[in-house]
């Protein structure tokens, strides 16, 4: 079926001007060197279905730093990563293109990197996760545009099932298992029935993937689109818990994300990361950072999370403005704003809200300059009226610089 399907035309419809010129330099490179060269990957599906495309992937049987160096000098780019892996990425054209060799990988243990040597395009598509993402489109020889398609990506496209290539697929690399959630829920298709079999058998092979790898699977996820049905299909479908024991014990991680969408008009990444922490104790939490080997800035937010959701009712009715800007500044926002969202004290929520969205940006109107320039010596006790007029500000009790000249004098005739 595959043998007949050519998209050249759909590939001149849906690309950019410079992303046409960019693969027909690339063509043109290739065959000057004689290397056959494919379009592979997310970009065939993506065209196929007539989405949006964001990145090209490129892979070249042979040498592959040779024809990133001729395609980059015949358009004045730049090569601006290559290694010992054949990979190589080019910046022309205003844009960047990743190339590889067509490599054929071997796993020696689930989770190990894989054992690669040079291989031919059939070689590089059997490598790959799922079917829909096994497609080439042929550059290079002619006839160009020409589809490959030997596990018949283009059945299950129509069918919309998400399917691996093999029963060990999820063994060899379980990071195909968040994978597999987030083309499912992105393009709104289904496992297939053994792909679904599979996902749920091998959830334990999840221990066998490093932190960092883990934790780029999970920000691409939280940077999709839309997070929130994959993030609720990860919890739903028991690989949170897998990723982090702890996270299987709650059982409201779904209605978590429905008030998180609520309370919150534009989450970002880290807020999901927040909603991740939120159910956790301390030393859970600190189990969740040394899983994801996570930044300092990641570590913060789950850190602020646990902590504010801790202290969230002394955050009640009686805590004065100043009180609580006291015990909150410094969280990270992200960690206040969803600590809010989900708190269902109302007078806590009302307070967090409240310095997330006002108190943490007020600011005495005096500096501490202005300070020294009332009499008062360099030193703590600068810090302490600063402290006292911001604490009379949230109190509403000063609005002018006028005033709080005064209140600085006040407080220093006091005996
Ligand atoms: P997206 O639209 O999410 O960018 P993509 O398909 O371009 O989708 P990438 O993560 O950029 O995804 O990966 C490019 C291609 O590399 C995939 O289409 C897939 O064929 C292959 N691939 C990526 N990760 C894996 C993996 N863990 N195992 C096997 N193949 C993979």
């Amino acid at each position: 079926m595959s043998d007949s399907v050519n998209l050249k035309a759909k590939l001149e419809a849906h690309l950019s001007p410079d992303q046409v010129t960019l693969l027909r330099e690339a063509a043109s490179a290739a065959r000057s060197l004689s290397r056959p060269l494919y379009l592979v990957g997310g970009v065939v599906r993506d065209l196929l279905m007539d989405q949006p495309i964001q990145d090209i992937d490129l892979v070249v049987e042979g040498d592959v730093t040779l024809l990133a160096r001729t395609l980059a000098e015949n358009l004045s780019g730049d090569v601006v990563a290559h290694s010992q892996f054949n990979t190589a990425k080019v910046d022309i054209l205003g844009q960047s293109i990743d190339i590889v060799t067509a490599r054929h990988e071997t796993y020696r243990r689930p989770g190990a990197l894989p054992t690669v040597k040079p291989g031919d395009i059939q070689d590089d598509l059997r490598r790959r996760d799922f079917t829909i993402n096994a497609m080439a489109v042929r550059l290079s020889p002619e006839p160009s545009g020409k589809l490959l398609d030997p596990l018949d990506g283009r059945r299950d496209l129509s069918a919309k099932l998400v399917r691996v290539l093999h029963p060990g697929s999820f063994r060899d690399d379980a990071t195909r298992i968040l994978r597999a959630l987030r083309y499912e829920q992105r393009l709104h298709f289904r496992l297939e029935q053994d792909t679904a079999v599979l996902l749920r058998r091998d959830l334990s092979m999840l221990d066998t993937i490093g932190g960092h790898r883990l934790r780029r699977e999970l920000a691409l996820t939280f940077h999709e689109r839309e997070p929130r049905p994959i993030l609720a299909r990860l919890a739903h479908l028991g690989v949170l818990g897998s990723l982090h024991p702890p996270l299987a014990r709650n059982r409201d991680m779904e209605s978590m994300l429905a008030r998180l969408h609520h309370g919150i008009p534009r989450l970002q990444l880290l807020h999901y990361l927040a909603w991740l922490a939120y159910p956790l104790r301390p030393a859970e939490a600190e189990g969740l950072i040394a899983r994801l080997a996570m930044p300092k800035r990641w570590a913060a937010v789950v850190r602020d999370t646990v902590s504010t959701r801790h202290f969230a009712t002394e955050l009640t009715s009686s805590a004065s403005p100043a009180a609580v800007y006291r015990r909150l500044s410094g969280l990270s926002l992200e960690a206040v704003q969803v600590a809010a969202a989900l708190e269902t004290n109302g007078a806590a929520r009302e307070s967090m809200t409240r310095y997330a969205e006002e108190w943490r940006k007020v600011r005495p109107l005096l500096t501490g300059q202005d300070i020294v320039k009332l009499g008062v010596a360099q030193g703590p006790q600068v810090g302490e009226l600063l402290d006292l007029l911001l604490e009379a500000r949230l109190k509403g009790g000063t609005t002018t610089r006028a005033e709080e000249r005064a209140l600085v004098r006040q407080r220093l005739e006091e005996p």
